[in-house]
């Protein structure tokens, strides 16, 4: 089974990819170097259960975790994961769906991923819009400066937004 969770931050991606992994022998695959970061599925997970690479699992796992799809399209490193998903075995792929960053349109790379998927589940935001306090269709993740260059667009300084705020309809409250 293949199956994809998608949604801003906060919309319980990570509780998702957890819940489905517990009694499965799995292997994440982190190659976009996030081990570091305080918020991600890396700190509730079994760190030894972590790789760069699957050709550094020791093991032959059941199923086989990516989180952070999104990233792997700003990174450039997209071939990765359609490597992976060569690979008969269970995936895991969680992510962000909107491009919060650029140009608050999808991602690109669910366009590819998703003919290979299962199942594709959409989260909804936990947390209201950040800019003006909506709990309604909060779809979007982007940075809290807005001119950001590349390198910084990972890290824990983003917010929620709904989409009337992205459409330029709701004032700050
Ligand atoms: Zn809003």
């Amino acid at each position: 089974m293949k199956k994809a969770f998608l949604g801003p931050m906060w919309s319980r991606k990570t509780f998702k990819i957890l819940s489905e992994i517990r009694d499965k022998d799995y292997a994440i695959i982190d190659c976009v170097n996030s081990r570091n970061s305080d918020r991600d599925l890396n700190n509730l997970a079994d760190r030894n259960r972590i790789f760069s690479d699957i050709k550094y699992v020791p093991f032959i796992p059941e199923t086989i975790v990516i989180d952070e799809v999104h990233l792997y399209q700003v990174l450039n490193k997209e071939e990765l994961i359609f490597s992976l998903l060569e690979r008969d075995c269970d995936f895991i792929l969680a992510g962000i769906y909107f491009d919060g960053y650029q140009n608050n349109r999808p991602f690109e790379i669910w366009n590819k991923i998703f003919p290979h998927m299962d199942e594709i589940f959409f989260l909804k935001s936990r947390v209201a819009c950040g800019q003006c306090g909506s709990l309604k269709n909060v779809f979007y993740t982007k940075p809290k400066v807005i001119d950001a260059v590349e390198t910084e667009k990972i890290g824990d300084h983003y917010i929620n937004v709904c989409s009337a705020c992205v459409e330029g309809g709701c004032p700050p409250f």
